[in-house]
């Protein structure tokens, strides 16, 4: 699992920040964008396919919206818990390569996955992205073609590029 089990995290966010007693909690969290390509060039603005467990397994940072006091904070690695990972996580531009057309069949239009960090003002859960696709922070997972099912998936962790394999998710 990530940093936090839901139990935790439940906790942390049901007493709101010990500092200041402010209820309203920012959380930063890697969670899961899905784009559609047209050589290689996204084709809408995404869409969020995360859940509220994958949404709690990526989360790597709570402050107070009020005070800006640390609730949570890790650097290690919200994908696989390498150790510092947060730092390449967020700096480092996606390693993956989006081809321009699917590798097998030469479609042109091609479905990936991201892992995106994301800041959600809790209690209201609608993550805004913290990065577009090409920017650093935003990682390519896979991609796939939906006319001939090829599919492709990062082997190292798309986050930080430490070998796998990777530890599972919820
Ligand atoms: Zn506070
Ligand atoms: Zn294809
Ligand atoms: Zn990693």
């Amino acid at each position: 699992m990530g940093q936090l089990d839901e139990k935790t995290f439940d906790a942390i966010v049901a007493a709101g920040c010990p500092a200041c007693g402010g209820k309203t909690l920012e959380i930063r969290s890697f969670i899961d964008r899905r784009v559609l390509l047209m050589l290689a060039d996204p084709n809408d603005a995404g869409k969020w396919v995360h859940d509220g467990e994958k949404f709690v397994d990526g989360t790597y940072s709570i402050t107070c919206a009020a005070c800006k006091h640390a609730v949570f904070a890790s650097d290690l690695c919200p994908r696989c818990n390498a150790p510092g990972g947060l730092t390449k996580a967020l700096g480092d531009a996606s390693r993956m390569a989006i081809p321009k057309k699917c590798p097998s069949c030469s479609e042109l239009e091609l479905l990936a996955l991201a892992l995106v960090p994301a800041v959600a003002s809790w209690p209201s859960p609608k993550p805004k992205p913290l990065a577009e696709y090409g920017e650093p922070g935003h990682h390519m997972v896979a991609y796939a073609c939906e006319s001939c099912d090829n599919a492709v998936v990062t082997q190292t962790c798309p986050l930080c590029d430490a070998p796998g394999p990777l530890r599972p998710r919820p």
